[in-house]
């Protein structure tokens, strides 16, 4: 016990480095999202998340935009706390029975012109969790889906060129 004790206080820590994305292709793509939103919109473009029953792998990718290496507000794009306050919607799923009223009245709630993005493979079609009996399936099963961001999870650089797909279409 005494030995384990001792190789803790001088191991260094068991972490992953932390990613390193292509910082110019990432203000880039940042950049463009901006002129794309501000192009369709007028200004920046407000996301608000919603986790209808992911395993919250998807959400730590999602987080990841707002964190020091890809900080996507410098870009002006920005989450929001409230669905009436947003133009998109990012969900990811499956959607499971408990969510499902939760996850439509978010949709209802959130103003004309939206957008939904279901991002990663359980928002396409379950994923792992299909057929399980506390899953309603796709989100496209619960609520319209404007565009399908593939993965699992996605990465901050596909949920990136996702949303730029999305506003310039
Ligand atoms: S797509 Fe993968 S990371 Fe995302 S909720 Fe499903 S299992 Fe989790």
């Amino acid at each position: 016990m005494r030995k384990f004790l001792f190789q803790g206080l001088l191991r260094n820590p068991l972490t992953e480095a932390a990613p390193s994305p292509d910082q110019d292709a990432l203000a880039e793509l940042g950049a463009s999202l901006a002129r794309a939103s501000r192009r369709r919109l007028g200004r920046s473009l407000s996301i608000r998340e919603v986790d209808a029953g992911s395993c919250n792998g998807c959400e730590l990718e999602i987080h990841a935009l707002g964190n020091a290496i890809y900080d996507i507000e410098r870009f002006g794009l920005r989450f929001v706390a409230s669905p009436r306050h947003a133009d998109v919607l990012l969900v990811t799923g499956p959607v499971t029975k408990n969510m499902r009223e939760a996850l439509e009245r978010t949709y209802n709630a959130t103003p004309d012109p939206k957008w939904v993005v279901a991002v990663g493979d359980c928002a396409l079609n379950g994923g792992v969790f299909a057929g399980s009996y506390a899953c309603v399936g796709a989100v496209a099963e619960v609520i319209p889906v404007d565009l399908h961001i593939k993965g699992c999870p996605p990465d901050p650089m596909a949920l990136l060129k996702g949303l730029i797909a999305l506003v310039e279409a």
